[in-house]
């Protein structure tokens, strides 16, 4: 999917998204933004899935979950992340405008990191449908070190309204 193809490195899941403007637009060139990464490839992105904001009003989010593997360290990864937010994720016309991107770091590799910039695993990317249902599709497996299978808490979710836009 890259221009990159790496065969070592920490397979990283990342969650996408967007509920401002033309969200699908946004998450696809988030999508490219990740696979043009250094160091990295874009091993698999998710279907897109629509869901209603949790703890806020507004229009309904579209999210999607990335599998990157990389070599890049945890937090210049972040700090790629937040470039993209920044480059892909504002109304250009408006200065200050609200961001219309989110990218977290759900997972690297099994390693659990706690600095002042950076919480992995993220830590409530188990108490969200939005997370959980795109992670599984795109890695059945995923487990979240400290808490064990993601598989296994997605009947908490259940009650979330959350839609799958794309087979
Ligand atoms: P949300 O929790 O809704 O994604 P923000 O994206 O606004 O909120 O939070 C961004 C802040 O969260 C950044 O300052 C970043 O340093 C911090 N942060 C801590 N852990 C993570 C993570 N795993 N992924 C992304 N941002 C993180
Ligand atoms: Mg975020």
């Amino acid at each position: 999917m890259g221009e990159q193809h790496i065969d070592n490195g920490v397979l990283t899941c990342i969650g996408l998204g967007a509920n401002l403007g033309d969200a699908g637009a946004v998450l696809r060139a988030a999508q490219d933004a990740l696979a043009a990464l250094p160091m990295s490839s874009l091993v698999a992105v998710s279907p897109l899935y629509r869901s209603a904001p949790i703890d806020a009003t507004g229009p309904d989010y579209l999210n999607a979950v990335a599998l990157l593997r990389t070599t890049l360290d945890a937090c210049v990864l972040l700090r790629e992340l937040q470039r993209i937010e920044f480059d892909h994720g504002r109304e250009r016309s408006i200065r200050n405008a609200p961001r219309t991107l989110d990218l977290d770091l759900l997972l690297y590799g099994a390693e659990s990191i706690a600095t002042p910039q950076l919480t992995v695993p993220h830590p409530r990317m188990h108490e969200r449908a939005f997370v959980l249902r795109p992670l599984l599709d795109v890695l059945p497996a995923a487990s979240i070190p400290g808490l064990g299978a993601a598989a296994g808490f997605l009947p908490r979710v259940a009650n979330q309204r959350i839609t799958r836009m794309t087979p």
